[in-house]
């Protein structure tokens, strides 16, 4: 049987009512024993590294996730993590960064109904997390949530309420699981355990500035000594407004970085199309996020400044395909 590390974090999942509102309270091996035949699928061992609405979730956070899993890595054969899904998507892709070419399976899951509620999706979820977890097929960085496999880079947290909360953004989902069954849409080849790579350090001075009409560009100035890199949410395609074009190119050519993408949720950004985008298309500093989400372009930009602020290496690592990122 194979041997699954769950790893417990907090979020609804956890959670109970207080007087204060939701908060986690249940612990890991508490929501593993509520899961009727988990331990009958895999050889299941519980560590509680935390127990935090993801709402606090950091980038230290991020590296206690990634160290948890390092650390036992050669034990298990596949890791489940236990996480709000408010900020799943922003773990997911820095756990896909940290971590890259994982032959064994890293599944964050959730749910949008604490375990006590008695019309719960807790238990659907981590049986198919853990099922998604032993399955021979399955590698690398993955939100399995309602039924879904999404790729670790594409998860975005798209509805408050229902239990369908995860969408895979501009990429097919990978799997699909119904009962017992997991029907895959994406065949993988699990990477060799050999080309394995880990980091350790990210650089979290990464913010992320969506446009508004009438947004002022003095803002770039008052974020310069807070922040390396900025991501610039314009608008459809790539649009930015003229009175934008000296502080961009001031910002960039202070040395630092700019991601554009787009604020309209799907098929990505493309600075060429239009006038009012294509002047920033040829400088070294400005990278086109395309059609990643904006939550793995943050977690991508922070692992990148994390190994280098060269801005050739900068640019090589952001535009390297891992996990599925873009296309
Ligand atoms: N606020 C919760 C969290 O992200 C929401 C959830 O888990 O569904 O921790």
């Amino acid at each position: 049987m194979k041997k699954i590390l769950m790893i417990a974090t907090g979020g609804t999942i956890a959670s109970k009512e207080g007087d204060s509102g939701l908060a986690p309270a249940i612990s890991g091996e508490e929501l593993a024993d509520s899961v009727p035949g988990i331990r009958d699928i895999c050889q299941l061992t519980v560590l509680q590294l935390m127990n935090i609405d993801s709402t606090n979730m950091r980038p230290r956070q991020w590296l206690q996730i990634r160290d948890a899993i390092m650390e036992q890595y050669d034990s298990y054969d596949g890791f489940v993590i236990l996480h709000g899904t408010d900020t799943m998507a922003y773990t997911a892709a820095a756990l896909s960064y940290l971590i890259q070419n994982s032959c064994k399976p890293i599944v964050l899951t959730g749910s949008q109904k604490p375990m006590g509620n008695p019309y719960t999706d807790a238990k659907i979820n981590i049986y198919q997390s853990i099922l998604y977890a032993v399955d021979d097929a399955s590698c690398n960085v993955n939100i399995v949530f309602n039924g879904k496999a999404v790729a670790g880079t594409r998860g975005r947290k798209q509805r408050t309420r229902s239990f369908d909360a995860f969408e895979s953004m501009n990429f097919p989902m990978m799997a699909v699981l119904h009962d017992d069954r997991i029907i895959r849409h994406y065949m993988e080849i699990p990477p060799a355990p050999e080309d394995l790579k880990t980091y350790d350090q990210l650089n979290d001075r990464v913010f992320v500035l969506k446009l508004t009409p009438e947004a002022k560009s003095d803002i770039f100035d008052l974020l310069k000594g807070h922040y390396d890199a900025i991501i610039l949410e314009t608008f459809g395609i790539g649009g930015i407004p003229d009175s934008f074009e000296k502080a961009i190119f001031s910002w960039v050519d202070s040395g630092k970085t700019l991601a554009v993408t787009t604020q309209v949720p799907e098929e990505g950004c493309d600075l060429e199309v239009y006038k009012v985008g294509k002047k920033y298309s040829e400088h070294p500093r400005i990278l086109q996020a395309g059609d990643m989400t904006t939550e793995s372009i943050v977690a991508k930009l922070m692992w990148v400044l994390g190994q280098t602020d060269q801005s050739e290496k900068i640019k090589e690592l952001f535009y390297t395909v891992i996990n599925h990122d873009r296309i």
